[in-house]
């Protein structure tokens, strides 16, 4: 199969992580008779600094014309003062808008060998944890109307949550999609007895349940939502949610699962350019320093091979090369319990390739 990957490792460890991924990428390549041509492109900080802006329309052009996206992360404190319309952040929302990436799907899985790294590990290593974050992306306060002004001489800003019905149709048909190909539940998280966005959410995603009669539904105000994801994180199997929701609790599942280098995502688009990227940011507190787990990005890399392409086994031997590497205690610094030495960001692409 011939395939075409754009691949923006954007800024801090983005760019180391991704480089593992590709040793991975092209060793599947190798093994299973393929050929991915990378087409590499510049997004956020990288981007301002060489052409001003956090997203040139080259790299949207690049990305459109691929199969699929490849991203590492972008932001970092570098560019803490530049303009908040040209900030690296900014880039990422519009290849974001710019692809129609409206679904993100965040899986947390515990992984044998981590069990023992999880701060429930004790819960943990007795009922598992599974959950697929199914985090609404192009809507919501992210996008909204947003403001800074004085009045009345005293500062003050908005940020508007909106959603329209098809909007909201469009993200849960997904969540619903992906719980028949799993244990058939639903959990809506949102703020229904605050906000009037929640309530609609809530209206529209009980409609569509009737479409779907094996698959529970139920529903959880966020903030007991990220209480019983500590408490009994194994009640939850698909939990749908809004843009900013999403973000918060996909961060705190990572920690459920030892760390958050080691979940992936796939961002679903409305004109079939997925994205793949690991949930976690550019994280300059440790970049170039040879340090990340860049496992994130190669789990990132199989839910492309799957997601995709449709490559299966591909994605499978990826992911059963990556549970090797932490049963063998090869592991960076973010997780607990190595064997012996703890191994360099550079070190794991190359034992994750030699073990498919
Ligand atoms: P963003 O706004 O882009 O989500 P963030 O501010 O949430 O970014 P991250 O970059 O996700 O921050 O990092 C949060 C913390 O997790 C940092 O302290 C970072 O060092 C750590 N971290 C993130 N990714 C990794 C990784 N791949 N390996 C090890 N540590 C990581
Ligand atoms: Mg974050």
């Amino acid at each position: 199969m011939n395939k075409t990957i754009a691949v923006t490792k954007g800024d801090g460890i983005g760019v180391e992580i991704v480089d593992e991924a590709l040793k991975v990428l092209d060793r599947v390549a190798e093994k299973f008779g393929h050929k991915f041509e990378y087409k590499y492109a510049l997004i956020g900080g990288a981007a301002y600094d060489k052409y001003h802006t956090p997203l040139p329309e080259e790299t949207l052009e690049i990305c459109k014309s691929s199969d699929a996206v490849f991203l590492g992360a972008v932001g970092g404190d570098k560019w803490d003062s530049v303009e908040p319309d040209l900030r690296p952040e900014k880039g990422l929302l519009a290849l974001r808008k710019g692809l129609g990436l409206y679904a993100n799907l965040r899986p947390a899985t515990i992984y044998e060998a981590l069990k023992s790294a999880s701060p429930l590990k004790d819960y943990i290593v007795e009922k598992g944890v599974d959950i697929l974050v199914v985090r609404e992306l192009i809507g919501g306060i992210y996008f909204g109307d947003r403001k800074t002004y004085v009045e009345d001489g005293v500062r003050t800003a908005y940020d508007v949550e909106k959603y329209n019905e098809n909007e909201i149709k469009r993200i849960s048909k997904m969540a619903f999609d992906s719980a028949m190909k799993r244990r058939k539940k639903v959990t809506l998280v949102d703020k229904a007895n605050v906000l009037d966005s929640s309530k609609l959410w809530r209206e529209v995603v009980k409609e569509m349940s009737k479409d779907y009669p094996e698959v529970e539904l139920d529903f959880m105000y966020v903030d007991n939502a990220s209480m019983q994801l500590i408490k009994n994180p194994s009640q939850f199997d698909v939990i749908l949610t809004n843009n900013i929701f999403g973000d918060i609790l996909s961060d705190e599942s990572s920690q459920i699962t030892g760390s958050i280098g080691m979940l992936p995502s796939a961002s679903i688009s409305e004109i079939g350019i997925h994205m793949y990227e690991p949930i976690h940011g550019s994280a300059p507190d440790i970049a170039g320093q040879d340090i990340a787990n860049p496992l994130a990005t190669i789990l990132s890399a199989a839910m492309m091979l799957r997601y995709s392409f449709d490559l299966e086994e591909e994605a499978v031997a990826i992911e059963n090369a990556v549970e090797k590497v932490l049963e063998e205690g090869i592991r960076t610094i973010d997780i607990k319990e190595p064997k012996g030495e703890y191994v360099k960001c550079s070190e794991i692409g190359t034992a994750v390739a030699e073990r498919i």
